[in-house]
């Protein structure tokens, strides 16, 4: 029988993703490091507002129980949303980590009670810098843009942690360069970022500038996003399209269609509540349940002709 990390590998394999075994002890340096992030970030408010207080270094009080990080990738790659307007059809784009969350998180908890819960071993959920903590381990590598990159994934990709009282036999050596080798020479999505929130390799991404930040907040947009830059119902793709680094991964197939009927109650900012069945189980299922306070804002901006959407046309948002 197959040790139960390799079990559950080789069920995240057969999803098309892939799994690490990480030591719990590069938490300490992980900590140190997100301490000293957090000061040189103590004059922005996104960062206080997403970060500060998201992560639990303390592991739910599990810290003596917990032996090892597992954590996951799964595919998650951009599609478009169709809507019916009165003007025509529109189509926006849905970046990454957004749809088909539940079903990932599900198929991905069954895994975790069939290969660790059945052997005796207990898992546990955390909410750790899932970034810093696959790059330190060299799961992965981050990209200028700061999104982390996977091989044969690209950045259309979602993480999950988990930690487990399965010993981890093998030490974690911690990667000296974080960074994609094709960075330094690269720079597409520097330049690509419409509110120039990306800086040079070894600097922060200025998360108060991010749009992302901004169109998945209920807070209100600041001038300086022109209404040029919205192209996406929820989150940015400018610095991922492009990216060398996911040539061949990237696709934008259509996610779902939303009937003229649809397209007017989310408009009209009817309650998530009052939605049919069949309109809501969409919005589940591209991750949307979770923004609909700000889903009304959004599509209004974006099929606004000042956006680059044309009446009576199919609009792309290229
Ligand atoms: S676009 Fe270029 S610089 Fe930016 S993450 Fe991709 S490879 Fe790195
Ligand atoms: S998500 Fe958009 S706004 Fe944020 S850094 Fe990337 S390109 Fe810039």
């Amino acid at each position: 029988m197959l040790a139960p990390f390799r079990q559950f590998e080789d069920g995240v394999r057969a999803l098309s993703g892939a799994a690490a075994q990480i030591s719990a002890r590069v938490l300490p340096d992980l900590e140190r490091e997100f301490t000293s992030l957090c000061a040189a970030q103590s004059d922005s408010s996104a960062f206080e507002e997403m970060f500060r207080d998201a992560f639990s270094f303390s592991l739910g009080g599990k810290k003596d129980a917990i032996k090892s990080l597992i954590v996951v990738a799964m595919p998650s790659p951009p599609g478009l949303i169709r809507w019916e307007t009165k003007a025509g059809f529109a189509l926006t784009l849905l970046p990454p980590i957004y749809a088909n969350r539940d079903r990932d998180m599900c198929r991905l908890k069954d895994l975790s009670r069939a290969c660790f819960d059945a052997a005796g071993y207990r898992t546990y959920p955390l909410v750790l810098p899932k970034k810093r903590l696959c790059a330190a381990a060299g799961f992965g590598k981050y990209g200028r843009n700061h999104l982390l990159y996977v091989p044969g994934m690209g950045s259309a990709l979602r993480l999950t942690v988990f930690g487990s009282d399965l010993p981890c036999e093998e030490e974690t050596k911690i990667a000296e360069d974080l960074f994609l080798p094709r960075c330094k020479s690269c720079g597409v999505c520097q330049r690509s970022c419409p509110t120039g929130a990306i800086g040079n390799i070894g600097e922060t991404l200025d998360v108060d500038r991010c749009l992302t930040y901004w169109n998945e907040s209920e807070r209100e947009w600041p001038a300086f996003l022109a209404p040029s830059v919205h192209h996406a119902i929820v989150g940015c793709v400018r610095c991922q399209e492009r990216c060398p680094e996911n040539a061949g991964v990237w696709s934008e197939t259509i996610l779902a269609e939303f009937t003229k009927a649809e397209t007017d109650q989310i408009l009209a900012g009817v309650p998530l509540k009052a939605l049919s069945s069949e309109t809501t189980d969409k919005i589940l299922t591209l991750g949307l349940d979770r923004y609909y306070d700000v889903l009304r804002r959004n599509l209004t901006a974006l099929l606004s002709s000042e956006s680059g959407g044309a009446e009576g046309s199919v609009i792309q948002f290229p």
